[in-house]
């Protein structure tokens, strides 16, 4: 199962958000309520990188997960571009795969908990 992060822009009130889904599906706006708003770019999220004290974990999202991404740790490194070489390296099986999103300081700010940050989906 892939991982998405969607951004959605609301066609009604032009209000903008960002939701974790392991689909590329239609989302509720949170500003004004309009329904089934699509998304306008998603990114992928089956692959990250997680800033993890002085570690870059890489995880990634196994088939069989579902309602959530499920991470499984794939290796710990020293420094984000050993991480990204192990991923471009794995990527050379399958150049469909996007570059990972990276996670912990240094794109994402006031992150809640290590894995706590995931928004939940009451359906
Ligand atoms: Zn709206």
């Amino acid at each position: 199962m892939a991982w998405f992060l969607n951004h959605y822009k609301c066609a009604r009130c032009h209000g903008s958000w960002t939701d974790e889904w392991s689909c590329m599906c239609d989302d509720d706006c949170p500003h004004c309520g309009a329904r089934h708003m699509s998304p306008d770019s998603s990114d992928e999220l089956t692959e990250l990188i997680e800033e993890e004290g002085n570690a870059f974990v890489v995880r990634w999202s196994p088939e069989s997960a579902e309602h959530t991404p499920d991470y499984q740790e794939l290796g710990r490194f020293q420094t984000y571009e050993e991480a990204t070489s192990f991923l471009m390296a794995s990527r050379h099986l399958d150049s469909s795969l996007s570059m990972p999103a990276v996670r912990g300081g240094r794109s994402t700010i006031g992150r809640p908990s290590p894995r706590g940050g995931l928004k939940r989906k009451g359906r």
